[in-house]
């Protein structure tokens, strides 16, 4: 199949790669030039494990060509895919569909009488709806519009997109069934789930499953803040509960709460869909208070730790991506907490392994780190903000002895009380007992 992928951000560029290695001949549009250019040089404009080598050897094997060019790309395809941003839209927080209508207006008069419009774009209840009527007022006669939503994890993405749970098509006609089926086609011989569904279903099922998600992670930073009132432990809980199959394993963490570039805007615009349709939300919108609440807490718990008073302490900050594997700050949790820590009178020192470039764009008056030691050095407390692999072994004996204040609050539970203890730390987990300030206290 020839395809037309508009939008090389995370998504846009991941399935466009991995349809190519599927066989299709991708063109892959973007209308930022500096993205495209460095696509075309062999650089990619994003951090992703395992992306590179298949963009390379796709762009050898002339499957997979990078474009600013539209036109170009929309006139050979049979399926023309949208994979622009839906950011939350100021303040209200329904999903900007401004980038989807603008692609959709410059598709119009290049796209083939036979061709598939496809959102891969996270896109609200009737998009679809509002694409068909945009490609008729534009006088496109043959209009095909199918939903296919992407659920791909940032930091495994390629390993998400061929092998997908399940793969979901939202579509109304043959047609689109059809084009969509012989893309997803190497996919199927996998055995991988197809549910072919309406588009509007397909359309919901998306956020649907980013609130569940979203849901999960807020329950269980709820029962980390029970299990400090009463002694217990949420690791054990959570184990406790996701053997159960009924209930899983997974996004049962405590932490500081969720971030990225999806479920936070994903749980406000399906609030906003239901606003619309006069439904109301309880479950997701009380996750979304529960969620902002925690960023607070987690900043709360940092200055407890050093006496209540932040003011002239030093915080050595470990991780600031919004989750390990990818360079990705959007809505990252690190930017509240390290805002507030800043704001609050402390220094920061952080450090993250790949996340530095873009997180100098977002921090300002911090100092950056070259590594998780030089963060620890002569910092008052040392804070595991996010659980980069390379902070799981960090040898807490050379941590302990650079540490002024010999204090490890560990937002996302990577070590055991017993082994920081060990090595001369005071220890601050999350949900894993009382902290022993509060118990002291
Ligand atoms: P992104 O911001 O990384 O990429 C979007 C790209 O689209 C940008 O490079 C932008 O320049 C380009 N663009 C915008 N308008 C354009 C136009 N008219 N023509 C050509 N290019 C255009 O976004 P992303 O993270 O890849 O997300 C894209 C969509 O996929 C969103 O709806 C998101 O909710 C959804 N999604 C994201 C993830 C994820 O993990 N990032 C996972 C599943 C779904």
């Amino acid at each position: 199949m020839r395809i037309a992928m508009i939008g090389t951000g995370y998504v846009g560029l991941v399935s466009g790669a991995c349809f190519a290695d599927f066989g299709h001949r991708v063109c892959c549009v973007d209308k930022d030039s500096s993205k495209i250019d460095g696509l075309n040089a062999g650089v990619m404009p994003i951090w992703e494990p395992g992306l590179e080598a298949i963009v390379k050897s796709n762009k050898e094997r002339g499957r997979l060509t990078f474009t600013t060019d539209l036109p170009s790309a929309v006139k050979e395809a049979e399926a023309v895919f949208i994979a622009v941003g839906t950011p939350a839209r100021r303040g209200d927080g329904h999903a900007d569909l401004t980038f989807v209508f603008e692609a959709v207006r410059e598709l119009a008069s290049f796209i083939q009488p036979d061709a598939v419009v496809v959102t891969k774009s996270t896109v609200p209840v009737g998009t679809g709806d509002k694409i068909e009527l945009i490609l008729r007022e534009e006088g496109v006669e043959r209009v095909s519009v199918a939903s296919n939503p992407e659920f791909l994890r940032e930091g495994a993405a390629i390993a998400d997109f061929k092998h997908p749970d399940r793969i979901v098509v939202g579509a109304e006609d043959e047609r689109a069934q059809e084009v969509l089926r012989e893309i997803y086609r190497p996919l199927f011989l996998n055995r991988a789930p197809i549910l072919i569904t309406g588009r509007r279903t397909a359309e919901l099922t998306k956020y649907a499953a980013n609130a569940f998600l979203a849901v999960k992670i807020s329950f269980i930073n709820e029962i980390a803040n029970l299990c400090e009132a009463v002694d217990a432990d949420v690791q054990d809980v959570a184990r406790g509960i996701g053997l159960d199959n009924r209930i899983g394993p997974k996004f049962l963490h405590a932490g500081p709460g969720y971030g990225g570039s999806c479920f936070p805007k994903d749980t406000l615009a399906l609030l906003q869909t239901a606003d619309l349709a006069g439904v109301d939300q309880r479950i997701v919108r009380t996750t979304v208070e529960v969620n902002d609440d925690r960023k607070a807490q987690m900043v709360e718990r940092v200055a407890r730790a050093v006496g209540g008073d932040l003011g002239g302490k030093r915080v050595g900050v470990l991780g600031l991506a919004f989750k390990p594997n990818t360079d990705d700050m959007r809505e990252a949790p690190s930017i509240p907490i390290v805002n507030a820590l800043v704001e609050r009178g402390a220094t920061v020192a952080a450090f993250d392994p790949v996340a530095r470039e873009q997180a100098e764009k977002v921090f300002h008056g911090i100092e950056f780190a070259n590594d998780a030691y030089a963060a620890a050095d002569g910092a008052d407390v040392l804070v595991i903000v996010t659980e980069w692999d390379e902070f799981r072994a960090l040898d807490l004996d050379r941590i302990a002895a650079s540490l002024r204040g010999k204090i490890l609050v560990d937002l996302r539970n990577v070590y055991d009380r017993s082994e920081a203890e060990e090595a001369g730390l005071t220890y601050y987990g999350v949900g894993r007992g009382r902290p022993q300030a509060q118990a002291a206290g």
